[in-house]
């Protein structure tokens, strides 16, 4: 286990998480072991702020040495509306899951889900460029999947969602390559789809699927981006039916991961985050 080994100083650098709640988030254990890993002299803590007191954190973070913000439910929509500048992503989503403090004291808002989620494709091998993908889901995480898979080189990006008006509303973010997909034209698209992901929070803390037993097959990749449990019945439905999976873990470690390399410039050892990601989650 890489834990950290030296004492917290005055010169330690301080990350944190922001949302309501936050006393269940991963946050501190995967950040605290990507920190060890790259052997810097910062830590990080999980800091519950209300809705009502947003704005003056956003206030204390312009002016104290807190270095670098993760940012979680309810915030993420908020918090864009009040940073100085947002990048491509987070402008394009409306949606801000990291803020960094540049020199000149700037707060630039990132999201990085949706290319974490790219990432755990990269990692398991599965191209993104020319891939035909059905996302489940058209909450805030499936709109920055279907913003990083447009981004990526995706040719079709497929949404179902149980609310047809808000999968309708991640269309624009598909660059012209976005379709929704209705409950009687499922089917059909999971058998044209090669990458099928599950963006609701079906199966999340519950034994539940969203996809009937046996529209899967040998032929596709399959990812939960759900990591309660790691193992869940989706996944449990593809590995039958000779699938390739890819757990909700991945996404949230590489996620973190890029908010790392944003905030220290370092590439944290993957490995280290996943080991302390399913320590906490066993
Ligand atoms: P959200 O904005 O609340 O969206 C929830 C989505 O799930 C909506 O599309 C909703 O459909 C759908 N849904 C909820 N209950 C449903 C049901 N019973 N049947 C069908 N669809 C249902 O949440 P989010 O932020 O996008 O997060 C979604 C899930 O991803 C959560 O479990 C979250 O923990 C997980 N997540 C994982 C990562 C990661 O890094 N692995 C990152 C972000 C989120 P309607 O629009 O019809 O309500």
């Amino acid at each position: 286990m890489t834990e950290r080994r030296e004492p917290i100083t005055g010169r330690t650098r301080l990350a944190v998480v922001i949302g309501d709640p936050v006393e269940q988030s991963l946050s501190p254990v995967i950040h605290n072991a990507a920190f060890s890993s790259s052997g810097v002299d910062w830590t990080y803590a999980a800091l519950r702020v209300s809705s009502e007191t947003l704005g003056a954190f956003i206030g204390l973070l312009r002016g104290s040495s807190i270095s670098g913000v993760s940012v979680t439910m309810p915030h993420k929509d908020a918090v864009a509306g009040l940073v100085d500048r947002l990048d491509d992503s987070a402008a394009a989503l409306s949606s801000v899951n990291t803020i960094v403090k540049k020199d000149d004291g700037q707060l630039v808002g990132y999201s990085t889900d949706g290319d974490g989620l790219c990432d755990a494709l990269r990692e398991a091998e599965v191209s993104v460029e020319g891939s035909r993908v059905l996302v489940l889901g058209a909450g805030g995480a499936a709109r920055s999947i279907v913003d990083a898979m447009a981004r990526n080189g995706s040719d079709a990006i497929l949404v179902h969602n149980r609310t047809v008006a808000k999968a309708q509303r991640l269309v624009p973010l598909a660059q012209g390559r976005g379709t929704v997909v209705s409950g009687d034209d499922l089917a059909a698209a999971i058998r044209d789809s090669e990458i099928v992901v599950n963006a609701t929070s079906v199966g999340m803390g519950q034994p539940e699927s969203p996809l009937p037993d046996g529209v899967l097959g040998p032929k596709h990749v399959v990812v939960d981006i759900v990591y309660h449990p790691l193992r869940t019945v989706l996944l449990q439905q593809a590995e039958r039916s000779g699938c390739r999976t890819i757990d909700g873990s991945r996404m949230l470690i590489h996620q973190a991961a890029r908010q790392q390399v944003l905030w220290t410039g370092r590439r944290p050892d993957v490995t280290s985050m996943t080991r302390a990601a399913r320590r906490a989650l066993a």
